[in-house]
């Protein structure tokens, strides 16, 4: 076995064997340029040079009736977080302007809690005119719909339900305690046959095992969502999680790699936690690792990084941001 014959393997759209996930994730630290490089080289057979940008606006904090261990606005923790309803339609919308101004293609609007009132419906179904009559992509994250409620969303221009698996369906109860895994999978599905773009991924460095990522993997590619963010512990205070050490970079960048081999036609964005774990000094790694997008600007409740250093460090790794008065469409 070479790593090149899993490259080609995965390039063809074969489901790797364990032994080649073994391989990749006990590859030596110092073949690891090596696995990017592949991992870029999928990346850019099966997209383009293009880097999908998308931004959030936290439309609605805190006082989470669930008790997800990283999170600061789990109810169930000391983590600090902002706590105020859902906010006015044309802040969302303004944020989404701001957001635009660098270049941000899909724009989503993100709010804490599992269920979702009527009022609450009301005001995402006017956010998401009026963020899409500005020429963006409206995204929602506003915890578990069901299928007719989004088609009704998706009839006011709504594009893409984000709801996240954050882990294996073998971990999920060491990090959830307050939700079954099946109500997130049938949140997905529910997205998914609403006819709309499906963003569902997960957070790494919350204690889970190579075997819980390859789970996750495996599942988002059986279930058929087109954008995986995937999102990295930072820390927070007064959560379970407070104690944990940040993942290193290396293996980080590791897991990207293999989630590039694993879904190759996949959108992979990275998301929170990208400054805590890289830093400002391995974006360019980052951008060609197999990922193909980035959350920029702030992320829930912590900072993001420097939008204008970000454009930067694409246009240096030979790479061009998808423009959101632009010209082409990359399927980001
Ligand atoms: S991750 Fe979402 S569902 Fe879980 S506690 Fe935080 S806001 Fe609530």
């Amino acid at each position: 076995m070479s790593l090149k014959a899993i490259y080609r393997k995965a390039l063809a759209g074969t489901s790797l064997a364990e032994s080649d996930i073994r391989y990749i994730q006990h590859l030596p630290d110092d073949r690891l340029g090596e696995l990017l490089e592949y991992a870029h080289s999928i990346r850019t057979a099966c997209f383009d040079s293009t880097v999908g940008l998308c931004a959030i606006v936290n439309a609605k904090s805190g006082t989470c009736s669930e008790d997800c261990a990283f999170c600061a606005q789990s109810g169930h923790h000391g983590g600090e977080s902002p706590e105020y309803p859902l906010l006015p339609p044309e802040q969302i919308a303004a944020a989404g302007l701001a957001a635009k101004r660098h270049g941000v293609t899909r724009f989503g609007v993100v709010a804490s809690g599992k269920m979702v009132g009527e009022s609450d419906l009301a005001g995402y179904a006017e956010a998401v005119r009026r963020v899409a009559a500005q020429g963006l992509k409206p995204d929602l994250s506003p915890g578990i719909l069901d299928c007719s409620q989004l088609k009704a969303l998706k009839a006011e221009g709504l594009e893409g339900y984000h709801h996240n698996l954050e882990t294996s369906a073998s971990y999920f109860p060491k990090i959830c305690t307050t939700h079954a895994y099946e109500e997130d999978i049938r949140a997905v599905r529910a997205g998914l046959k609403a006819g709309l773009y499906v963003c569902s991924g997960g957070i790494f460095g919350i204690g889970e095992s190579w075997d819980d990522r390859v789970e996750l993997a495996l599942l988002l590619r059986e279930l058929g969502v087109p954008s995986v963010p995937m999102n990295f512990l930072h820390p927070i205070p007064g959560t379970p999680l407070e104690g944990k050490e940040v993942l290193s970079p290396e293996e980080a960048l590791r897991i990207v790699a293999l989630f590039r081999f694993l879904l190759p036609d996949r959108a992979l964005r990275i998301c929170g936690g990208r400054v805590t774990v890289f830093g400002e000094k391995r974006k360019r790694e980052l951008l060609r690792s197999g990922a193909n997008g980035l959350m920029v600007g702030d992320y829930l409740t912590t900072r993001g990084s420097d939008v204008v250093s970000d454009l930067t460090e694409i246009d240096q790794a030979d790479l061009v941001p998808e423009c959101s008065v632009g010209k082409r469409e990359s399927g980001l």
